[in-house]
């Protein structure tokens, strides 16, 4: 829809296909409803949000930023607003709106639903139409592949876009399920089903080596963990065996290690002729304090004043670094985004045309390119949308002059 609007303004006669019933399914869902349409970090706190190819991203981010987002939204009737994070959503905390909104800027596209593309049309490595899945031919002279990734394919996005690119010779990335819950090997995580953790922070090192630690919410599902830690941890994993990796949550950020087992020594004195156990929920939710003292490697029916010094460092460790067994990342119908896809290396950063089929471009989640929670995935499908349908229509320019 973006990158239809962008070749209107240019003067193009666009016609958008859409093998859906209606535009933009995936967006009614973004964001629980209310759509996390871009984020008003500067240019540095963008590219930090997107783990690889954030440098291909710069030309289309600079046409078309956050703020041309915002302001474009707010000139077609979907004013926005900022939230925690920088996240920014419509005033009227509706997605609808924001494909409200796209609609009305594509008032002048020819927009024909129920339209799956079937295949490229080329001539001597030049677009010359599209053919449709009911066998018609539509002649064009440029084309967008706009076609999403692979999550979600309830929304359309089958991955239909990486048949066209790899047909018309350009290269594909591996594509992986990325912010997706977690698989893990831990029963006793399974067994925490439903629980919910806040201010808790989940660490990741891959062959040794920090890849990720932050604080925040984490869920227990009956497969491992999900909520946004699990989401952003998951970037990191994908097609990471899972013996290279080590997760630790640390259910007590705030405390030195010090302070911990200063706190642990006086409890364990103060409540000597109690079982351990009963006193872990001065620590942990009451269904996770349950299963604590195994955790550590510590017997739940020793008496506190049984407890040894070297079993009253290991439990104030291990509610630091408690270990989780990583198993796998849930599937693309979990996942929010993408990885990998058309290989940036084959398309042009600066006009979002392909290297190696005049009159191609590509935009959104097809491409290799993929960021954090935040609303850096939209800003993505935005700016590159915008660059591809405004170089599309000077490309047409061009030959009609
Ligand atoms: C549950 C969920 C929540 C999300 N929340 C957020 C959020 O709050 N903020 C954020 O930044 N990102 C969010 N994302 C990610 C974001 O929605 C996507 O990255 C973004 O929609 C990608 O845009 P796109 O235009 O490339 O692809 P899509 O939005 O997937 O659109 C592709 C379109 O192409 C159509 N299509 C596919 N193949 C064909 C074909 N052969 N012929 C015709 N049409 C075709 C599809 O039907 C679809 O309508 C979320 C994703 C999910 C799944």
């Amino acid at each position: 829809m973006m990158a239809a609007h962008s070749a209107l303004q240019e003067g193009a006669d666009v016609v958008l296909l859409e093998k859906n019933e209606k535009l933009g399914k995936k967006l009614y869902i973004t964001g629980k409803g209310r759509c996390n349409v871009t984020n008003a970090g500067d240019t540095e706190e963008l590219m930090q949000s997107f783990p690889r190819n954030g440098r291909f991203l710069y030309a289309a981010l600079r046409s078309f930023s956050p703020a041309d987002l915002q302001a474009a939204l707010a000139s077609l009737g979907c004013p926005t607003k900022v939230e925690r994070g920088k996240r920014v959503y419509p005033v009227s905390e509706k997605a609808s709106d924001v494909t409200r909104a796209l609609q009305r800027g594509i008032s002048g596209a020819d927009i024909r639903l129920h339209s799956a593309v079937q295949a490229l049309v080329m001539d001597n490595q030049q677009i010359t139409g599209v053919l449709l899945e009911d066998g018609r031919l539509l002649p064009c002279r440029a084309v967008i592949v706009a076609t999403g990734g692979l999550s979600y394919p309830v929304t359309g996005s089958t991955g239909d876009g990486y048949r066209f690119a790899h047909e018309s010779g350009h290269r594909l990335q591996d594509r992986y399920p990325s912010l997706v819950p977690i698989e893990l090997d831990d029963d006793w995580a399974k067994s925490l089903q439903g629980l919910s953790l806040k201010n808790v922070t989940l660490t990741l090192h891959i062959d040794g080596k920090k890849k990720f630690s932050e604080q925040g919410e984490l869920l227990f599902t009956h497969f491992g963990i999900s909520g946004p830690l699990s989401l952003s941890a998951s970037c990191h994993l994908a097609g990471i065996d899972a013996q290279r990796v080590q997760m630790t949550l640390n259910m007590k950020p705030a405390l030195t290690q010090q302070t911990l087992i200063a706190r642990l020594t006086k409890d364990l004195q103060e409540n000597g002729r109690k079982m351990l156990k009963s006193i872990m929920p001065g620590y942990l939710p009451h269904a996770m304090a349950e299963l604590f003292p195994a955790i550590a490697g510590v017997e739940d029916t020793k008496f506190c004043n049984q407890i040894t010094v070297q079993e009253r460092e290991k439990l104030a460790s291990v509610l630091q670094n408690i270990p989780l067994r990583f198993s796998s990342l849930r599937s693309f119908q979990e996942a929010v985004v993408t990885r990998g896809g058309v290989d940036v290396k084959d398309i042009n950063p600066s006009s979002m045309a392909s290297k190696h089929v005049k009159g191609l471009y590509f935009a959104g989640e097809v491409l290799d390119v993929d960021g954090y929670t935040g609303g850096f995935n939209l800003q993505i499908a935005f700016s590159t949308g915008f660059l591809a349908g405004m170089s599309a229509a000077e490309y047409i320019n061009n030959q009609q002059s």
